[in-house]
């Protein structure tokens, strides 16, 4: 296969001059974090954000006045956002067009910052080509009785699964209750074979151990089992980006690994917006550098 960059240069990422209202605003009620907290966090991170949340359409969770009010799930952009926040078309399964949104900017985020977003999530592929899936992600929803301990487990046995087939996966701990489990691809499948390989991976998985998985989407088949959401794999499914902020109390963040971290994590709210230093100092280490990045396709399954 032939090599693809799947990061934008760092250092094209300039500040942003996006001027944030109401900055006091209190958005995160519970710790104390106002917007002007919130839009400072984006700032810092924009330029480890922006390699994976750029350039592929993405959803919002917008709380304008701050979580626990009101929020909604934002798709598409009728043009308020202005010209930073751009648009792509996007063919949906009755035949007509929408717009949906996507950044390539620290502008761009900030400008959703100033909607009142909290929480960016994005597509499995790129602007360039919507159709063929650049990342696979296997989203473990454990049960509210389970412990951390078993979705680290869990993971792992996901992980060593892909392997097995040849794929490189990356963790990432989402700020909420889970793990994502990524594996870059070369864009080449389209979605109705991504879908397919992830939905017979994840009957699979439970088909073999039922007491830990269930790849059913019955809550009532969930109870004391880690759900592994598959979903996630199909056109216009979203999943929430590396680095977003969450819309929980704490305001935590969804944060890449590596796998050696997961085993000694308590939970997946490690970091929060407070902690943009330290996510950047943690993106440029040596361990997590190449984090997401592998030239593989989807084996045969
Ligand atoms: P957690 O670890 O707590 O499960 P999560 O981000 O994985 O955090 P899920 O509830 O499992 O949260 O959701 C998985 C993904 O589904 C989200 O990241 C998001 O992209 C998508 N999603 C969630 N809510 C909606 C919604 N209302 N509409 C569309 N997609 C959604
Ligand atoms: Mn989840
Ligand atoms: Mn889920």
């Amino acid at each position: 296969a032939e090599a693809v960059v799947l990061e934008k240069p760092v250092a094209a990422v300039k500040k942003s001059t996006v001027k944030i209202t109401n900055p006091d605003r209190m958005i995160f009620p519970e710790s104390g974090q106002t917007k002007g907290q919130l839009a400072a966090y984006y700032q810092a991170v924009a330029e480890i954000m922006l390699p994976w949340a750029g350039n592929r359409p993405i959803s919002l969770v917008r709380c304008p006045q701050g979580r626990g009010k009101k929020c909604f799930f934002q798709k598409h952009d009728a043009g308020v956002f202005g010209e930073s926040v751009k648009q792509i078309a996007i063919t949906e399964k009755d035949g007509h067009q929408e717009p949906y949104i996507f950044v390539d900017s620290a502008d761009g985020l900030l400008t959703c910052v100033q909607m009142g977003t909290i929480e960016f999530h994005g597509w499995g592929a790129r602007i360039e080509d919507i159709e063929k899936a650049d990342r696979l992600v296997f989203d473990l929803d454990p049960d509210e009785g389970l412990n951390f301990k078993d979705v680290i487990s869990a993971a792992f046995h996901v992980r060593d699964l892909l392997a097995e087939m040849g794929l490189a996966t990356f963790p990432m701990v989402t700020g909420g209750k889970g793990v994502h489990i990524i594996a870059p691809l070369t864009p080449q499948a389209e979605w109705p074979a991504v879908k397919d390989f992830a939905h017979r991976f994840a009957s699979a998985l439970a088909q073999s151990q039922p007491d830990r998985f269930t790849a059913a989407l019955a809550k009532a088949k969930r109870t004391g089992r880690i759900f592994v959401d598959y979903l996630r794999n199909q056109r216009g499914s979203t999943a929430v980006m590396p680095y977003s902020a969450r819309s929980r109390p704490n305001a935590p963040v969804a944060a890449p690994i590596i796998w050696e971290e997961l085993r000694k994590l308590d939970g997946a709210a490690r970091w929060h917006i407070e902690d943009a230093a330290e996510l950047i100092e943690r993106s440029r280490s040596k361990n997590l550098a190449g984090w997401g990045r592998a030239n593989q396709t989807l084996p045969d399954l």
